[in-house]
């Protein structure tokens, strides 16, 4: 089956009980035993719920892994990831990263004595460098956030393998629908399923998928260990959200694509970052590894905070909110919002400058998006 049709129907079959054929939220916090060791998979809710269950297996299905398990946030299921390195891990992380990822693995530095080295992995002599010496968990995003930057899995998973590394993909921003990360050798793929897979910006979760038996067994402990599970209202919205994940990505796609090609050239626009353009650094890598380019664009004003905070005051469509890949756009200033906990100097050293504008395209009509952005900067 393809992925449009795998959406819909790569869950568990309709429910057994009664043949509902959307899953049931089983709303009971525990199960009736037969007998202290007899039971039918189902004990209590934060170990199991039958709602997570389809959730978690539609997950593993989408991505090619073992197992799926749902988590409260993304970074509740990071945080259960980082229960699975002590102190003295070396973790080597993309340097252009989700700014809570970066703060957890600060939070682990600096508390528990895990090392973190942050290194741009899109470029290949900064990552064979990264590997020569042994590491204990590689951590990618690609696209990166909010530069859009692209890593090549297959070759970064091969180092950070030869170097004794695990390797972590937080797939959030290509979603399955563009890019696998455990078929390019990835060990485990995380997901903030806030964004693109829940997709109507009602709900906080996350989800792990696991390529390798043994890790699944590993981290369903943790998972039950820490304790940082979705309700099973969330895991139903969740699920019903990736229905519709193909047409949807489609659908963001075309809009990223319209407002990307819009402001490339723009005399208002410095850069535009967005890797379906041909002027993309690795627009030949994205195409390789990607099924598409998503509908996330980065912008970089010029005339840098005054400029930018003149374009967000007069976009109408684009409204100024965290958080991405919901149905409708929003408008982030990285700088001071989703990225505002990485200091300064750091930020700007790797290009999240005070000019730096994330639009995240929903599914409106293209055309009002692109009127909307090239109207906020009309006069400049
Ligand atoms: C939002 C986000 C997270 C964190 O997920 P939450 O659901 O907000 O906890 C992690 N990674 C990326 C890329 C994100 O966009």
């Amino acid at each position: 089956m393809r992925f449009d049709t795998r959406v819909i129907h790569a869950k568990q079959p309709a429910d057994p009980l009664t043949g509902a054929v959307n899953a049931p939220i089983y709303l009971s916090s525990t199960f009736r035993q037969e007998a202290p060791d007899r039971n039918r998979g189902y004990v209590y809710g934060r170990t199991a719920n039958p709602t997570r269950t389809v959730l978690e297996a539609t997950l593993a299905e989408l991505e090619s892994g073992r197992a799926g398990l749902a988590f409260a946030s993304g970074l509740g299921a990071l945080t259960t990831v980082l229960e699975a390195f002590p102190s003295g891990s070396r973790i080597v992380a993309v340097d252009d990263l989700y700014g809570g990822t970066w703060r957890l693995f600060e939070h682990h530095r600096r508390q528990f004595g895990v090392r973190v080295d942050y290194v741009d992995l899109s470029d290949p002599d900064a990552a064979e460098a990264a590997f020569r010496e042994p590491a204990d968990l590689a951590w990618i995003e690609t696209p990166t956030n909010p530069l859009l930057k692209i890593v090549d899995l297959k070759a970064v998973a091969r180092a950070a393998h030869g170097a004794g590394a695990a390797v972590g993909v937080d797939n959030t921003f290509a979603t399955p629908a563009l890019q696998r990360p455990i078929e390019f050798g990835a060990d485990l793929v995380l997901h903030s399923t806030t964004k693109y897979l829940g997709g109507h910006s009602d709900i906080i979760g996350g989800a792990l998928v696991l390529a390798k038996r043994s890790d699944a067994k590993r981290y369903a402990w943790l998972q039950n260990a820490v304790g940082a599970v979705p309700s099973p209202f969330d895991a139903f919205l969740v699920l019903r959200g990736i229905h519709t994940l193909g047409v949807r990505m489609r659908a963001h796609e075309a809009s990223a694509r319209a407002v990307a090609r819009a402001l490339e050239g723009h005399r208002a626009i410095a850069r535009v970052h967005y890797p379906g353009l041909a002027s993309h650094p690795q627009h030949a890598l994205a195409r390789r590894q990607m099924d598409g380019y998503g509908g996330m664009v980065s912008v970089e004003l010029k005339g840098g905070l005054p400029a930018a905070r003149s374009f967000l005051r007069r976009l109408k469509i684009f409204t100024l909110a965290e958080s991405l890949g919901g149905v409708e756009s929003l408008v982030d200033h990285p700088a001071s919002m989703t990225h505002a906990s990485v200091p300064r100097a750091e930020r700007e050293a790797h290009g999240v400058t005070d000019g730096l504008v994330r639009l995240s395209c929903g599914i409106e009509d293209p055309s009002d998006l692109v009127d909307d952005v090239t109207g906020a900067l009309r006069g400049r």
